[in-house]
């Protein structure tokens, strides 16, 4: 999940991380680590590495934009659509044309942060 520099240092103040620690650069875009052994976000609560597995965000009131439209998506032509690697889409309502708006504001924020 990619996240601003603004996000990550609220991440680290809250958990105490150093910024290295849960994140890395995916072409140049700050991202949320994977954990090694439950591959997931380093913020799941997770003991399993079923990519189904049940778990919880340990930083969910300070979660990243990106997380909080999850499983909304931008596609390679800039439309919004529900991602399709989520187990869950069926259960959301079909994107907006606001929905797009916050994702293309959020994706010129972490290109400009590049
Ligand atoms: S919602 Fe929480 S656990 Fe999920 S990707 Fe975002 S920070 Fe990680």
């Amino acid at each position: 999940m990619p996240l601003t520099k603004a996000e990550a240092a609220l991440l680290a103040r809250r958990t105490g991380m150093a910024i290295e620690d849960f994140t890395w650069r995916n072409n140049g875009i700050l991202t949320l680590l994977n954990d090694e052994k439950t591959r997931a976000c380093v913020f799941l609560l997770t003991a399993s590495a079923d990519i189904n597995a049940e778990g919880m965000c340990s930083v969910y009131e300070v979660r990243p934009q990106g997380c909080r439209t999850y499983p909304n998506v931008l596609d390679h032509n800039d439309k919004v659509i529900l991602d399709e690697g989520c187990p869950h889409k069926a259960q959301f309502p079909v994107p907006t044309e606001e929905d797009a708006i916050v994702l293309l504001n959020l994706e010129e924020q972490l290109l400009r942060e590049e």
